[in-house]
């Protein structure tokens, strides 16, 4: 396979990356901070959509396709990388939703099932992976099997000609390769001459600690979650705001999602917030966007993966392997 240039080094533009250096091909990928620091840093790491019948059949196929290859392919990043992606089963509580017709009828069509349980319905197969440990063996990985990997360097804008692209400008320097792949999530617009087919939905979420076992399964209740990661942090997200690229994090925000946690779980009434962060996910118009350009040859786009892009990722990374495969 030809050269690639990734553009965005989040879990799309690194999974990208491997797939595609695997293919054989030679490739590089351009990120305008460190790898791995932005949204896909920011996510909570369940690998499934939240209320599945809520999303598109697109969305539920790249879905079930990553979970399918979730658990090998974290297994092979910690015996690559030694950085181990804490893929675990923990299954998801689903506190409300499961019983309207509209979830009924999707888990009958889709043959979905759960074991009921006293507070509600547990999915019993849904995973979670800690993603900034997946991100930094995702680095480690590409890294080993030879992308370039080049930080802290903006991609300004591609260089096309005759409706071809033939790679991208940066601050200091032009790259040049067969094929460009913009991964650049919510940010990926500017790059697209694309107004706001991209866009950023800023979601807050907190971290406190509690001890292993407390939390036992994902739980979702009212849009909201917590996530027990194996160390017994208590994950417990998040907000949905259209506010542009505003990244403040707001104190009242931390205290309502604590008082979620503490609402399902008394036991966690003392605990402390330890971290409050917020991410932009890429929104778009269209469910996602995993395409080669309508006009211009050579460019690839995967990004607006939304709420769902650490668990959708292994699929699109592969669709868009073929789509350049041909
Ligand atoms: C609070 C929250 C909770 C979430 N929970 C989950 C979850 O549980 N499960 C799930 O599947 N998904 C979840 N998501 C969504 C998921 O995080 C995103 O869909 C996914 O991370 C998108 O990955 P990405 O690689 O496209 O974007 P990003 O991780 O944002 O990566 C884009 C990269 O492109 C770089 N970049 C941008 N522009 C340029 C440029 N011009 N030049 C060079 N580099 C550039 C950025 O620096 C960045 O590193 C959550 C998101 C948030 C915010």
């Amino acid at each position: 396979m030809s050269d690639c240039l990734v553009i965005g080094g989040g879990v799309i533009g690194m999974m990208s990356a491997r797939t595609l250096a695997m293919a054989g091909a030679k490739v590089t990928l351009i990120d305008q901070r460190a790898c791995g620091k932005e949204s896909s840093w920011a996510g909570g790491g369940i690998i499934s959509p939240l209320y599945p019948w809520q999303y598109s059949d697109l969305v539920n196929e790249l879905s079930r396709a990553s979970q399918a290859v979730y658990g090998d392919l974290c297994a092979a990043l910690l015996d690559n990388t030694g950085i181990d992606p804490e893929y675990i089963h923990s299954g998801l509580l689903m506190m409300d939703e499961y019983n309207t017709p509209e979830a009924q009828e999707w888990m009958d069509k889709h043959r979905f099932d759960f074991q009921s349980h006293p507070q509600g319905a547990l999915f019993a197969n849904i995973a979670q992976v800690r993603n900034p440990r997946l991100l930094k063996a995702l680095k480690a990985d590409i890294f080993k099997r030879g992308v370039k990997i080049v930080e802290y360097t903006k991609v300004n804008q591609l260089i096309t000609e005759n409706s071809t692209t033939l790679g991208v400008v940066t601050d200091n320097k032009k790259y040049y390769a067969d094929h460009t792949i913009v991964c650049s999530g919510a940010w990926s617009s500017s790059l697209l001459d694309a107004k706001n087919t991209i866009y950023p939905i800023k979601g807050q979420m907190i971290v406190i600690k509690s001890k292993a076992g407390v939390v036992e399964h994902i739980v979702l209740d009212q849009g909201r979650y917590i996530i027990p990661r194996k160390d017994g942090q208590l994950l417990i997200g998040s907000t949905m705001e259209d506010v542009g690229f505003e990244r403040s994090i707001d104190a009242q925000v931390g205290a309502d999602l604590l008082a979620f946690a503490v609402a399902r779980f008394p036991q966690l009434k003392d605990a402390n917030i330890e971290h409050h962060w917020a991410g932009f996910r890429p929104a778009s118009k269209a469910d996602v966007m995993i395409e080669k350009h309508p006009q211009l040859a050579h460019l690839y786009i995967n990004t607006g993966h939304f709420r769902n892009g650490l668990n959708m990722a292994p699929e699109s990374a592969n669709r868009i392997k073929q789509m350049i495969e041909g």
